[in-house]
């Protein structure tokens, strides 16, 4: 079986230098093992590892091989849907727990930025650009929505404040989000899993889990070796493929593709998105963009539903990138890629348990980047005895696809094809 390397991204040449991890070749024990060292896989593995528990993590390729080291490293904030859709499903008393749990990701991920010295290129603020007037009046309402929670630091822009932050014609008016952000997140996985080393856990790449032996303890089973848990923690997220049938069931692999520009200068890169902030547009199918440190445009557009990988990525989103920068048509495209992120029906994370000491975390639908770090330590909360904030998310209602295996990939493209013509007409 040839080994699995990271896809040749932006993100894959700028990476920090990282040592040489072991394979599993061997039957060992521990407290906990996790499957995945992406986010969610690292952050439970961090917060565990914190506390003093022996932590083991088998990766099937290497640290953030998955959508952890190929996403467009956009902090934002909130779940892919938003606080209201929560509202009208659970009580009252959960609904305000996971409305305070929306903002704490992008909190995580600064202070561990801060105590690990992690080098990921951090830089502050997010905005969420209207294409329409439904659109725009939907921010409004998201806005009134997150200082229902607390949250007080989102900014209504009109078109004219608009064009000082983004240099498109595209928008007419966003909502800023000054604790959003953005971050090389290959560089922040593997800041995050050197600081699981510190604190004592250990990677296993090249590792990939087989087979699940349920029990307890629980035997996880690597092609050369096995380690045995008193508690597993399922973060294998889109490409777990069919390892855990039920999970598979209610959840859907979706590729979403990012092109990097050669290096703009200064002017150029400057005149664009003159606060360095990062930015995503308001469509169902949303464009999603923001400079490189070293001044590159990153944009990502696009969803592949059952995650195809497509032959030419570049003629995919370059149209989608001129649409929205004209002024870029003379730029050179130096890198694209594809990665999978994982859908759910309700697009709300679904976080539970397989039997009494199998957690799993997965489904974040397109916005994993915080709430990964948050499962992270909500997982890490549940394996210790503390139940109310994972209770929150596990009590959240889930169902398969429509369609089953065979029809569920062109029934949602489908759906999506109709909210898609929605966004081009603004109804
Ligand atoms: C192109 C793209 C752009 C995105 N942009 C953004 C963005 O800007 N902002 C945002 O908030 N979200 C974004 N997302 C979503 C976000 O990246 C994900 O929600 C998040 O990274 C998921 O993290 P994870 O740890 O759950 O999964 P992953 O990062 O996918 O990690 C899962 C890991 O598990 C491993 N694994 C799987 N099966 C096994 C096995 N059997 N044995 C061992 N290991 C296994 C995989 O190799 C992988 O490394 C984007 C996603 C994509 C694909």
């Amino acid at each position: 079986m040839t080994a699995l390397q990271y896809p040749a991204s932006y993100y894959a040449a700028t990476a920090h230098s990282q040592p040489d991890r072991p394979t599993l070749n061997a039957d060992i024990e521990t407290q906990v093992c996790v499957i995945g060292a992406g986010y969610t896989g690292l952050s439970t593995a961090l917060h565990l590892a914190e506390q003093g528990l022996q932590v083991v993590v088998l990766e099937a390729g290497q640290v953030g091989y998955g959508a952890s080291g190929r996403n467009g490293g956009q902090i934002v904030n909130s779940f892919s849907r938003d606080l209201d859709v929560i509202e009208r499903q659970t009580s009252r008393q959960h609904a305000e727990l996971l409305g305070r749990m929306a903002f704490e990701g992008g909190q995580i991920i600064r202070e561990r930025v801060k105590q690990y010295n992690i080098q990921c290129d951090l830089k502050e603020g997010g905005l969420f650009a209207a294409l329409n007037g439904k659109q725009l009046h939907e921010l409004q309402h998201q806005k009134l929505l997150w200082q229902r929670y607390g949250y007080e630091q989102t900014q209504l822009l009109d078109a004219a404040a608009m064009r000082e932050q983004v240099q498109s014609e595209r928008y007419l008016g966003g909502l800023l989000d000054h604790g959003g952000g953005h971050i090389h997140p290959l560089n922040l996985a593997l800041g995050e899993a050197a600081a699981v080393e510190q604190q004592g856990g250990v990677i296993y790449e090249h590792s990939a889990v087989i087979h699940i032996e349920r029990g307890n303890p629980a035997v996880v089973h690597t092609q050369k070796g096995s380690v045995k848990a008193d508690t597993v923690v399922i973060a294998g997220n889109a490409y777990l493929g069919q390892l855990i049938p039920e999970l598979a069931a209610k959840s859907m692999p979706c590729g979403s593709q990012i092109i990097t520009t050669a290096p703009l200068d200064e002017d150029t890169a400057r005149a664009l998105i003159p606060h360095d902030i990062c930015i995503e547009d308001c469509n169902y199918l949303l464009d999603y963009y923001r400079l490189t440190a070293d001044r590159r445009l990153l944009y990502g557009g696009g969803v592949i539903y059952g995650a195809r990988d497509p032959a030419d990525i570049m003629s995919l989103v370059r149209p989608k990138m001129l649409k929205t920068f004209p002024q870029l048509a003379q730029i050179d495209i130096e890198y694209a890629w594809t990665g999978n992120f994982l859908m759910t029906l309700s697009r709300l994370p679904q976080m539970g348990r397989l039997g009494e000491n199998i957690y799993y975390s997965q489904g974040c639908s397109g916005h994993g980047v915080t709430f990964t770090h948050v499962a992270g330590r909500v997982l890490a909360e549940a394996i210790q005895g503390q139940y109310d904030r994972y209770d929150a998310f596990a009590q959240l209602k889930h169902y398969p696809f429509p369609g089953g295996r065979l029809f569920r990939v062109p029934f949602t493209a489908l759906g999506a094809f109709y909210y898609d013509m929605r966004d081009k007409l603004g109804i």
